[in-house]
């Protein structure tokens, strides 16, 4: 196949890395060269930061929210038109199946859209604090966004961060997972084709190394950044920005618990459990990772559940019927499977043995789910993010045991609750420490809903109104006007 390059934008050019240096795409499900992108340095880092810096303290965009809107708006009909050969390319570039590509293009166009309305809803508050006295304020847009994007939702989670950041005038430099950089600049470019969009206004720089984004996070000239990846980065990232104070919104790792109480339909839930415990393979932060179920219906949980996760066919994502691709890369493959050894190793019992996929998989980076047993919550596999198809299920008696098996956790990303006890629902649902709780599903993210962390899942909320706050600062202006009486 014809390989796919992608370059930087830089104040509206794209241009070569300015060593002239390429990192090489790899197509995860066979091994070959997929197509090159750039492998810049700080000084295409530093250029970009530059462009930005200039577009933003012109008035075109951070004081135009029409014209913002009417470019979000054209950019979302452009990949709208395209979403067949993205979705292609999504697939081809990061593993996932077409129809979970096809799903995320779609999301992302949506979320455009809406953060493209709210460009002209971004009201402020006046009040009279006393007579002839007047307190305005007013939202304004924060300044440079430095977005730092995973690989594994490359397309949702970069228009996660960006649509509300352009949305609030923002200006943006982008700077895209080395594995998905072939995606992320094409979804670029759909945007820098669009008239009307001032030259800096977005900036990509792709690199193989980390050296922009470390540069993003400690220079002066960012004031957000958007950070969505794991908590190792995401925690240095946070101390790398610390002296210069800029705002961070961090979207970091999670151990999705499901808490499957007596009278859920186990035939019902256990295949929508294995479809949320391998999506994107199992690389993806709100994935199912834990199966919290009440003893009366514990082994016929065990059972469904293994069946479901052997039903699903493991192959390249663009075969037909394919359910689970391979993994991001050689070396997440490798690690993963290392992983999930280590727990069929350490379980107290071993219900699916998943692990490296050999035959005509081989070539691939793919890894089959995994399911075991165990009771103690303090192991290593409980406890810490596997990024990849591996379910625990665990065994509870009651409400509160449940939820203090869910809550023993350092992560506190999104849960479900599985039961037709609406109030029992709710009132676990409020019990458990995490942004997200969905009851009777998993995984349902979406434009107009917030998401974000407890503990140490991250700082801040994306999707939904709230994600504005992220890419804003509130100005009080204060004015004296006095009364006509004393005029
Ligand atoms: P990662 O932290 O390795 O990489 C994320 C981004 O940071 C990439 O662009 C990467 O190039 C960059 N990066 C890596 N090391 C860096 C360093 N030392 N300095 C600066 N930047 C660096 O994460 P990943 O492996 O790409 O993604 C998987 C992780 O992301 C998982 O932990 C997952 O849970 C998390 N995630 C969270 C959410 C959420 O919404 N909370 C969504 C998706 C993924």
């Amino acid at each position: 196949m014809k390989t796919v390059q992608a370059l930087n934008l830089i104040a509206g050019e794209w241009r070569e890395a300015s060593s002239g240096a390429w990192g090489i795409s790899i197509n995860p499900s066979n091994g070959e060269v997929l197509g090159r992108y750039a492998d810049s340095s700080q000084v295409d880092g530093e250029a970009a930061l530059e462009a930005a810096r200039a577009a933003f303290e012109r008035p075109e965009w951070s004081r135009d929210p029409r014209r913002r809107q009417m470019v979000m708006l054209r950019w979302a009909d452009r990949l709208d038109t395209r979403k067949t050969e993205l979705a292609h390319l999504l697939t081809l570039d990061n593993g996932k199946v077409l129809a979970q590509s096809l799903g995320e293009i779609t999301s992302a166009i949506s979320e455009i859209r809406y953060y493209a309305g709210l460009t002209r809803y971004m009201p402020g508050h006046v009040f009279e604090v006393e007579p002839g006295v007047f307190s305005s304020i007013l939202k304004e847009p924060a300044g440079v966004a430095g977005i730092i994007v995973p690989w594994n939702a490359p397309v949702v989670l970069l228009v996660r961060s960006m649509a509300p950041a352009l949305a609030a005038g923002c200006t943006v430099v982008v700077k895209p997972a080395p594995q998905t950089a072939l995606i992320t600049a094409a979804l670029i470019e759909a945007l820098h084709d669009c008239e009307s969009l001032p030259a800096g206004v977005v900036n990509l720089v792709s690199e193989a190394g980390h050296d922009v984004a470390a540069l993003l996070a400690q220079s002066s000239q960012v004031d957000v950044i958007s950070f969505t990846g794991s908590n190792e980065t995401g925690q240095r990232i946070m101390a790398a920005a610390a002296p210069s104070m800029k705002k961070l919104s961090l979207e970091l790792g999670g151990k999705s618990s499901c808490l499957v109480f007596d009278d859920a339909d186990v035939d019902r839930v256990a295949p929508a459990i294995a479809a949320a415990a391998t999506v994107i393979s199992g690389q993806q932060c709100t994935a199912a990772r834990r199966v919290l179920v009440h003893g009366s219906c514990y082994a016929r949980m065990k059972q469904a559940l293994s069946a479901a996760l052997l039903a699903l066919p493991v192959g390249p994502g663009l075969e037909r019927g394919a359910m689970i691709g391979p993994l991001i890369d050689e070396q997440a493959a490798r690690c993963v499977a290392a992983q999930i050894d280590a727990a069929m190793e350490q379980a107290q019992e071993v219900l699916v043995r998943g692990g490296r996929a050999g035959g005509v998989l081989q070539g691939g980076a793919f890894v089959r789910p995994a399911l075991v047993a165990h009771q103690d919550t303090s192991a290593a596999f409980i406890q810490e993010e596997v990024f990849g198809p591996l379910l625990v299920i665990e065994r509870f008696e009651d409400e509160a045991e449940a939820v203090a098996r869910a809550n023993h956790s350092e992560f506190g990303l999104a849960a479900s609750v599985w039961t037709h006890d609406g109030a029992r629902g709710l009132r676990i649902a409020r019990a458990l420490k995490n942004g997200t709780v969905w009851i009777n599903d998993h995984n349902k993210l979406f434009a107009e809903a917030e998401t974000g962390g407890y503990k140490k899942s991250g700082l801040g909320r994306l999707h939904g109104y709230d994600a504005l706050i992220d890419f804003q600062e509130t100005k009080h202006i204060y004015q004296n006007v006095g009364l006509l009486s004393q005029i």
